[in-house]
Order: structure tokens, then sequence, then C-alpha cells
């Protein structure tokens, strides 16, 4: 495993949901699937169903699902291989970090406190993504998410490079 595998916390969320992208619309629809994580693919839906303009997409879970729960390529676009990307706010992490900083100054302290703040904080961001913040997995080249899916063999850590090789022309 690399360094960046190593920042990825071992968690998933319980219930399993999809967020997916509507190829008729491009309205994002979230849903919430049945069955715990770890849950194999029985009873999860053969379409998602688009809250915008009703539209179907297909989804075969039973090809990418097995019986542990493990998802392996996206069941909506046959795509081999998903990212394992933290579930986090990004606002939230930096709003943690500005909040303390601007306490720290306020409060005038010598720099030898301020500085051991920081580490607190830096300590604090760790433990947030070990024990808080969970996983999810998202596809390279539709952009659904999935979560409370265990990741598959073929789940790899995200990578920049692999998912702005996917980005659909005329996007940016
Ligand atoms: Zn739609
Ligand atoms: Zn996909």
């Amino acid at each position: 495993m690399s360094d960046d595998a190593a920042f990825i916390p071992a968690r998933d969320h319980s219930v399993r949901s999809v967020v997916s992208g509507c190829e008729t619309c491009a309205h994002w629809t979230d849903v919430t699937l049945i069955g715990p994580c770890g849950a194999d693919a029985t009873g999860l839906p053969a379409s998602l169903h688009c809250e915008s303009c009703s539209a179907e997409r297909p989804a075969h879970w039973p090809e990418h699902v097995d019986d542990m729960g493990h998802l392996d390529g996206c069941p909506l676009c046959d795509y081999h291989t998903l990212a394992i990307q933290k579930d986090f706010n990004a606002r939230f992490g930096l709003a943690v970090v500005v909040i303390t900083f601007g306490l720290l100054l306020f409060l005038q302290l010598p720099l030898a406190w301020t500085l051991a703040g920081l580490v607190a904080v830096a300590l604090l961001d760790w433990a947030l993504l070990r024990l808080v913040i969970k996983r999810l997995l998202i596809c390279y080249r539709c952009k659904a998410l999935f979560r409370g899916f265990l990741p598959g063999e073929r789940c790899r850590p995200f990578d920049l490079a692999t998912w702005e090789a996917h980005v659909p022309a005329g996007d940016d």
C-alpha cells in the first residue's frame, strides 16, 4: 500500500446509498438502498429512477456486488475501477483549522502555545480522519457515488490523473 492508501479510513457507512447522474436531464439523485453494509446484491433495484425527469437508469448490481458486500466496478456504466475516497466535508475541515487558528491569535498566547495548539489541531484532524470520516466509492467514468459498500479488489485510492482523464469533453 502506498502512503496515500494509508490515509483512507477503513470505515464504511452503515446504510447503503448511491448518488447518480441522470443520462437524460443530468440531475443527480441520491437513493438509499436496501440492506446494510456487508449485505449482498439481494433486493438492490434493477434500475435507478431520476427524481427530476423520471428516467430509469439500469443498475447491474449482481455483476458487481459479491456476497460480502464488496463493490467492484460500476453497476451503472460498467467501468472497471472505482476510486476509494474520504467522505469528508472539506469546508468543515477548513472551518476547524481557521477557527482554531483565529482563536489562538486572539488569545495572544506565547508562540510555543500557539504551536502546541496547531499540533493539537493536526492531531484532531488525524483522529477525525480515522475515527469519524468514512469512505465512499466513486466511479471514474460516470462519477456516481456509492456509500455503504466495501471496496472490492480493483478499487484504488483516488487518483486525480485518472479522474481528469475521464472528464467528458466540453465539460470544462
Ligand atoms: Zn432525469
Ligand atoms: Zn460508472
